[in-house]
């Protein structure tokens, strides 16, 4: 398969990319570099030792879109991990967030249809749970665009885009993904995460700790009705989440589908902050701080159905992930732009 990736630099996308090639796909890659480097691409390729296209681009530039899918046409699939994910960054510029992230996934749509491209996967969330009422999370919970944010709205949102479409073109294929909390980097070290500025993502925020280059870690709240009293998530390494990706194209059918990526597994902050130490083989000063608004106690996933229709499961642990992100976070203290 030749798989166009939409915000293919980034984080995941970068991820997913090796993973792509390693299963023996072709990848080419749309990025605006608004938040990424061409020298993720570049390590991708070092990693693999296959030739990446990248077409430096705004996604909503159907023209300059279309006329790179021609040039390396055929075109089988297209993975859209491209949008703004700041839920803060969100609630203050809605109409920002909107008019990307829906913009880029009706771009696609529209690309897809002139250039006779049949599946798409898209990088939904479990921030479209809001406020679980029942865990674990499964795809039948509740969901609304009742939201908190406007981030979380437009991934809704583009989930019933994509449901519309394909109830209307019999040949399409579109899978949502709706990530838990991907962590972790791939273990050569080469790719990661790099985030610009403070990190607002607690692992990314422990790392920079760890190499020093923050004081400490502050813990949203320690007073959850959670085993320990801090926040429970369901952290997702990248590697597995990639490979989650390559088994969502490969196993998509026509019509619409939708896939919880997590381990199943509910993991503290405390418990977070401890792998990180292990991995580190040092303390980790934290603080106590207050709750963060909008953030829930505790969310983790049911991954069965993922399991069961794509053969997908998560291998690994929250000490892989925290040994993979410091080793990264140590040979790249800062990120890309240390190259
Ligand atoms: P990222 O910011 O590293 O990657 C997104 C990429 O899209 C970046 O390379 C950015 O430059 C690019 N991009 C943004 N707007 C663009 C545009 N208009 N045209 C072209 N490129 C554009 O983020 P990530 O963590 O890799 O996340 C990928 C996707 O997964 C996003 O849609 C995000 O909302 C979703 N997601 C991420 C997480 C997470 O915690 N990382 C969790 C759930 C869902
Ligand atoms: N968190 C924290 N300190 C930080 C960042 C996050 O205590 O600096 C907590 C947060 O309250 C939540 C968990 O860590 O319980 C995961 O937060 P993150 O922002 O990584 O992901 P979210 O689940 O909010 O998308």
């Amino acid at each position: 398969m030749r798989v166009l990736l939409a915000g293919g630099a980034g984080y995941i996308g970068a991820h997913t990319a090796v993973a792509l090639i390693e299963a023996g796909h072709d990848v080419l890659v749309v990025d605006d570099l608004s938040n990424s480097s061409a020298q993720a691409i570049a390590r991708v390729e070092q990693i693999t030792g296959a030739d990446v296209p990248l077409l430096i681009a705004d996604v909503r530039d159907e023209e300059a879109v279309a006329a790179f899918v021609r040039t390396h046409a055929p075109v089988d699939a297209v993975i859209n991990f491209a949008g703004l994910k700041a839920v803060g960054e969100s609630v203050a510029e809605p109409v920002r967030y909107y008019d990307v992230n829906l913009g880029a996934a009706i771009v696609l749509l529209k690309v897809m249809k002139t250039e006779g491209i049949r599946t798409i996967v898209f990088s939904s969330s479990a921030t479209v749970y809001g406020d679980p009422e029942h865990l674990p999370l499964s795809e039948e919970s509740r969901t609304g665009i009742d939201l908190a944010n406007p981030y979380g709205k437009t991934k809704r949102i583009i989930e019933e885009i994509l449901r519309d479409a394909a109830t209307a073109d019999a040949q399409l294929q579109a899978v949502s993904l709706r990530y838990f909390n991907p962590v972790g980097a791939h273990e050569s070290g080469l790719i990661g995460e790099d985030p610009t500025g403070t990190p607002n993502n607690l692992m990314p925020y422990v790392a920079r700790v760890a190499v020093g280059s923050l004081d400490r870690v502050g813990i949203f709240g320690d007073d959850y009705d959670t085993p320990d009293g801090t926040g429970q998530r369901d952290y997702i390494h990248v590697v597995d989440l990639a490979a989650g990706h390559v088994a969502a194209l490969e196993h998509a059918g026509p019509g619409y589908d939708v896939f919880n990526l997590g381990t199943g597994v509910p993991v503290s902050v405390l418990e977070l902050i401890a792998a990180f130490e292990r991995a580190a083989g040092r303390e980790l000063p934290r603080q106590i701080l207050p709750r963060r608004a909008g953030d829930v106690a505790a969310s983790y996933c049911d991954p069965s159905k993922a399991q069961r229709d794509l053969g997908w499961t998560a291998a690994r642990t929250i000490d892989d992930a925290a040994r993979d992100s410091w080793n990264w976070q140590s040979r790249n203290p800062n990120g890309y732009a240390g190259d």
